[in-house]
């Protein structure tokens, strides 16, 4: 099985990238950050406070996910409600970015996604899938952009959806949620020392698509 790890940060554009990317490739696309979303989720409903650990960790045998595939796009089920589209919302992602930093959060997802890399050849993207989640991967990718870079497209999407975003208030999030991400002891978000840096903060769309699927199918022809 081929498994290709992209991490970096939240906006660098991975899974805009990876979702093209195993479409065109025939891979199976995961999604790691849409499973700690859906805990985010669920943990907001419940009116938890998401920075307890203990409250945290309580609500996690309430808690079931499937992932379905619908033509090549990754659609999460929780406790059998399709929130695919609900786990989206800022709020959510901050939310998400809270609980994975629960250990007991991170091990409830882990054995889902190295199931899930042992069955299908899979591109799979989050911040810890080089390091801990998949260390033998077939291809490591930290896929980064600067702060302001980020920010600016996920402006130009939140104003694609009809949403006028603060560009100040969007690069505070981002960079909120860059040092929740890389400070946390449970598995941080820090580049694997066998990964590939892409840095995309000067290129567009369709640049930094080729140069991923460069690598990509570089390792998978060596893989034979
Ligand atoms: O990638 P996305 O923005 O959807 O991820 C939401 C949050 O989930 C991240 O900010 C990060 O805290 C967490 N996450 C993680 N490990 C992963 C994927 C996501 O900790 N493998």
């Amino acid at each position: 099985m081929i498994s290709v790890a992209i991490d970096g940060p939240s906006g660098a554009g991975k899974s805009t990238l990876a979702r093209r990317l195993a479409a065109e490739l025939g891979y199976v696309y995961v999604d790691t950050g849409a499973m700690y979303r859906a805990i985010g989720l669920y943990g907001l409903r419940a009116g938890a406070d998401l920075k307890d650990e203990a409250q945290v960790t309580a609500l996690l045998p309430a808690i079931k996910l499937e992932l379905r595939y619908a033509d090549g796009a990754q659609h999460i089920l929780l406790n059998g409600e399709d929130v695919s589209e609900a786990i989206r919302a800022e709020q959510v992602g901050m939310a998400a970015s809270s609980v994975s930093a629960h250990p007991a959060v991170r091990t409830f997802l882990l054995e889902t996604q190295r199931g899930l890399a042992r069955q299908n050849n899979v591109l799979m993207d989050g911040r810890d899938i080089g390091t801990v989640v998949l260390p033998d991967a077939t291809l490591k990718i930290f896929l980064t952009a600067s702060p302001e870079a980020r920010a600016r497209r996920r402006q130009a999407e939140l104003a694609a959806k009809g949403v006028d975003a603060d560009y100040d208030t969007v690069l505070r999030d981002i960079r909120t949620r860059d040092d929740q991400d890389t400070h946390r002891a449970a598995a941080p978000l820090r580049q694997a020392e066998d990964a590939v840096l892409v840095d995309t903060s000067e290129l567009d769309f369709e640049q930094s698509f080729a140069a991923l699927r460069k690598l990509v199918e570089q390792a998978a022809a060596k893989e034979g």
